[in-house]
């Protein structure tokens, strides 16, 4: 029996914050605001507007289970359509309304049973339950390039694109061979004058078949909404084998897709020696898996360049490269990632008995089953640390977390506790058991990854998909600390 309300505050506006709001108040939690820093929702697909973003898993997959669209132009749509969809989402579920916009959280600090929140405007907030919806791949991360500064042409992060500078005619040099490197490769080509990829590691590439939907194909998924939400069903059937094949480095499922890469950059790149400097020389999805359906095309363009000298500087006029030649150029693209262990950061956060979320996090982030963590009760994050990554929905995974931690909640409403957090010996048994799956899966079979935390071992959910479904169905109380 529900004996109280709750007031509730969720930082962040992406798709993690956006599926809080909407779920809080379908489980009757109302009274909550939600603080985002930017001017809008939309979070990752409000920063990336690099030519090319889109989806690297089926749009009809990555879109909130509740919130299905026969809308999808593609395959796997294009960043501005996916932002639209959450702008949409947002605005019909009346979460647009219920966002404190433009004002970011510094700091959240426990006492007194309750979570004191204050923002970079100065404005203050008392609340029960903190949802951190944060983001992963948030806060750009910088190469280490000597002489970055003194560039004279226009220099930016994927993530900070400037819609300003000129690509037309531009000779343009990317750093970088991660999905945004690949994805803005492909979609300049034709546009710039030359274009050198500058590569340090070389990426799988799994073939991709982007096609479009015609207007009968979304007319029909409109009217038959059971189609809809059985081609979301089918599709993450198909990911959970996905998910299976990456944690298990010896299955019949990561033979399947090493194949596949494999014939893809044989029967796709045709000067033997650029085909050769593009083979990685590690196991396909040992890194987060590339698909595209144009990049070997792309690179094999008269006016491309695949550089695999490393980069000795960066010059006023171009990029150097250790053999002595300088790559004279215009824009320079930093496609070089995020800092994914920077949850959270740069907020303040103040545990029970003043324990501070540095403390807690050093020598790295831990959370139990990466929700919640031991000295901060009623603090729950999406998209935490050592979560499910890979090449599927992060809705999905959002969607999991969130019925679960509603269960959490539940636990206070029903007046069994005021406080709930993981126990010391239940993260600590389960960060164990992480370790010790991380060993066995593919992301540790001889390459370099932002998966990967500084001892070398994956930073996420090492076992299936399968398993985390099961797991995240029902909390485990024996693994709380209720007061
Ligand atoms: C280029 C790119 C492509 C991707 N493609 C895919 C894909 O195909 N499939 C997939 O599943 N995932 C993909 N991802 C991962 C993607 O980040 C997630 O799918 C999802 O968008 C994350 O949502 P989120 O709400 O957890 O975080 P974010 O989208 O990062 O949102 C976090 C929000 O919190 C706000 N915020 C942070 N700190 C504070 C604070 N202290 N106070 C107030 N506001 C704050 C931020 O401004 C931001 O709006 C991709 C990521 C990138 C970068």
């Amino acid at each position: 029996m529900q004996t109280q309300t709750l007031r509730c505050a969720v930082i962040g506006a992406g798709m993690a914050g956006i599926l809080a709001a909407i779920k809080l108040d379908e489980a009757g939690l109302g009274d909550f605001t939600v603080y985002e820093k930017a001017d809008r929702v939309g979070g990752t697909w409000r920063e990336n507007t690099y030519p090319g973003l889109s989806c690297d898993v089926p749009s009809h997959l990555y879109s909130y289970s509740f919130a299905l669209t026969p809308d999808w132009s593609r395959r796997f749509a294009p960043g501005p359509e996916i932002e639209a969809y959450f702008e949409r989402i947002a605005e019909e579920y009346g979460v647009t309304k219920r966002v404190r916009f433009g004002d970011e959280v510094v700091s959240c600090a426990f006492s007194d049973g309750k979570w004191h929140l204050t923002t970079a405007s100065g404005h203050t907030d008392t609340v029960d339950v903190v949802i951190a919806a944060t983001g992963v791949l948030h806060h750009p991360r910088y190469p280490d390039l000597a002489g970055l500064d003194a560039f004279e042409g226009a220099c930016f992060h994927s993530a900070r694109w400037d819609h300003s500078v000129a690509l037309d005619g531009a000779r343009v040099g990317i750093v970088g061979t991660g999905s945004t490197a690949v994805q803005i490769v492909s979609a300049i080509v034709d546009r710039v004058a030359a274009l050198s990829l500058f590569q340090r590691t070389a990426q799988w590439i799994a073939p991709q078949d982007n096609r479009a939907y015609s207007a009968e194909e979304r007319a029909e998924l409109r009217d038959h909404p059971d189609q809809l939400a059985e081609t979301h069903q089918t599709l993450s059937d198909m990911f959970d084998l996905f998910a299976n094949a990456v944690v298990d480095a010896e299955s019949a499922e990561i033979k399947l897709i090493e194949q596949a890469c494999l014939d893809n950059l044989e029967n796709n790149v045709h000067d033997p020696e650029l085909r050769e400097r593009l083979r990685p020389t590690y196991r396909a999805a040992c890194k987060r898996l590339i698909v595209s359906p144009d990049f070997y095309d792309a690179i094999q363009k008269p006016n491309a360049e695949l550089v695999t000298d490393a980069i000795e500087c960066v010059e006023p006029k171009g990029v150097r490269t250790k053999d002595g030649r300088l790559h004279e150029l215009d824009v320079l693209v930093l496609a070089t990632g995020f800092k994914a262990d920077a949850f959270m950061r740069p907020m303040q956060i103040i545990g029970r008995d003043g324990v501070t979320l540095q403390q807690a996090w050093t020598p790295r982030p831990e959370a139990y089953l990466s929700v919640s963590m031991p000295d901060f009760p009623n603090f729950f994050m999406l998209n935490g640390p050592n979560g499910p990554v890979g090449n599927f929905s992060l809705i999905e995974v959002a969607e999991i977390q969130f019925r679960y931690i509603l269960q959490l909640v539940d636990q206070i409403l029903d007046g069994n506790c005021r406080e709930i957090a993981a126990t010391r010996g239940a993260l600590t048994e389960f960060e164990r058991a992480r370790e010790e799956a991380a060993t066995h899966t593919v992301w540790v079979t001889g390459c370099l990854s932002w998966y990967l935390d500084d001892r070398g071992l994956p930073a996420v959910w090492p076992w299936s998909f399968l398993r985390f479904r099961d797991v995240m169905k029902a909390p485990d109380l024996g693994a709380y600390d209720l007061r």
